[in-house]
């Protein structure tokens, strides 16, 4: 096992693969921006580094200071967390040649997912059944496009073959709008991820957004740790995710699950990954593969009690995988509630000191954050500060053990989505299960107007 790892990313996810690490007996390095000195993890870590100004540019996404990070303090590999630099292939090509261990796949299986496009191919020849579109790139030809918009069936969406963070996707209803809204999102995935290239698929009207979890070492071993129904979305973030998805029997999670783990075998797949689907009228649909660990994962873990993020590190240092498929058991339920700092009926985000700062506890409840009391949260990255995760023997504990703990939350100074997170644990639909994508922004729209 590793002595040092470098942990390049900030907030909740630096803290929680602190805390693996300590388990592990693997002294940590934290690196911050200089927005970021007071953090709790920072103080914390074993080592702590500056790497530049508040702007993320030029501190969590400065790569020659991250790598000298890691240089000066011996660290022998580096954890990326999620967002930053995590699923960018060239960084991860950069710290393996610099002669550190990247803990996560390999750059060109980054790189293979990194597009939409081909991730969507290596998947079809995987067995993953993917949802029906345009098989590539689209051209400008306005007949090309029609003939493949209407072999595909209106409506269609138009999506930016490097995006990400729900950036890049535009819906087409008719004919009418088709050539505008495929030039339109070139232009905007042109500035957004410096690439052009955009694909069409069919837009699925009331999907669920159901992912599978899985894990692989480099012996061979891929294995698959049940689903996770992140359907409770805004502007395709997600906003609440529980595990397993309602109303998904074992059999239908065995066999798609199974096919995820198998085209990790193909495809080499090293790490933690996350295979994302539309599931509409009984079938999945595969959309792409995140190769990180995701915000969401503790609801898998409060489910099958495998750590996730030590899983990650035993995989990368080389060793296998502690679990095998059998011993993935799903016991109970679990949801997780991302608490954001921004106004909870416009959205805008709230940074700022927090002058009070109270987590919730009791049976089945993990709160992963980084505040605590007079901390500031700066207002350059993104606006989460808390996750809390309610376990329970049914869904229905879980729900009611959420509540609780909503109720039990303090948070002072700055402005939180918890209302919003309350008003949706009882929310007759919610309460209900298996929600559309859709149903929150639609929800939104009825009860507070077009505005929300
Ligand atoms: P990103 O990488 O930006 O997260 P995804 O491809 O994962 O993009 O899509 C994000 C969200 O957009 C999905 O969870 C879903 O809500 C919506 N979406 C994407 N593709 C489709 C589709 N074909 N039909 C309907 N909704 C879609």
């Amino acid at each position: 096992m590793f002595e040092k790892v470098l942990i390049a990313n900030r907030g909740e996810i630096a803290l929680r693969i602190q805390r693996a690490c300590r388990e592990l007996g693997i002294k940590t390095v934290a690196v911050h921006s200089e927005a970021d000195r007071e953090a709790k993890y920072v103080r914390l870590a074993d080592e702590s580094v500056c790497i530049g100004p508040a702007s993320s540019a030029q501190s969590y996404l400065n790569v020659p200071s991250i790598i000298s990070a890691a240089e000066v303090t011996g660290a022998e590999a580096i954890h990326p967390g999620y967002g930053f630099l995590a699923e960018n292939a060239d960084f991860a090509e950069r710290v393996e040649k610099s002669g550190f261990v990247f803990i996560g796949p390999r750059a060109e299986t980054i790189r293979l997912m990194g597009s939409k496009i081909s991730a969507k191919d290596a998947m079809e020849a995987a067995g993953v059944p993917v949802v029906p579109g345009s098989g590539g790139a689209l051209n400008d030809d306005p007949e090309a496009l029609l003939s493949i918009a209407e072999k595909i069936g209106f409506p269609v969406i138009i999506k930016a073959s490097a995006g990400g963070g729900g950036r890049g996707m535009r819906i087409v209803q008719n004919a009418d709008e088709l050539v505008a809204a495929v030039a339109m999102t070139r232009g905007e995935a042109g500035a957004a991820f410096g690439d052009d290239t955009v694909y069409m698929e069919k837009f699925l009207t009331l999907p669920r957004h159901i992912e599978i979890q899985v894990m692989a070492d480099e012996h061979g071993n891929a294995i698959f740790l049940g689903e996770r129904d992140c359907s409770m979305q805004r502007r395709h973030q997600k906003v609440i995710e529980e595990a397993p998805a309602p109303g998904i029997s074992s059999a239908l999670r065995n066999t798609i699950g199974e096919r995820c783990a198998e085209a990790c075998r193909r495809i080499g797949y090293r790490g933690a990954g996350t295979f994302e689907f539309l599931y509409e009228n009984g079938e999945f649909f595969f959309i792409e593969m995140n190769t990180r660990i995701q915000v969401e994962h503790p609801v898998t873990e409060a489910i099958t009690g495998v750590d996730l993020v030590q899983e990650q590190l035993r995989v990368a240092a080389g060793e296998k995988l502690s679990v095998t498929q059998k011993d993935v058991v799903i016991r109970g339920h679990a949801i997780e509630c991302r608490i954001n700092a921004e106004d909870p009926f416009t959205f805008v985000p709230s940074p700022g000191r927090v002058t009070q700062f109270h987590t919730p506890g009791g049976p089945g409840i993990r709160v992963d954050s980084h505040m605590y009391q007079n901390c500031t949260v700066p207002p350059y990255y993104d606006s989460l500060i808390a996750k809390i995760i309610a376990h329970g023997d049914t869904r229905a504990q879980a729900l009611a053990r959420m509540r609780i703990a909503l109720s039990e939350m303090v948070v002072e100074g700055i402005k939180t989505n918890i209302p919003l997170h309350q008003e949706l644990l009882n929310d007759p639909g919610f309460i209900a299960g298996g929600t559309s994508i859709h149903y929150l922004e639609e929800k939104l729209a009825r009860e507070r107007g077009k505005g929300h």
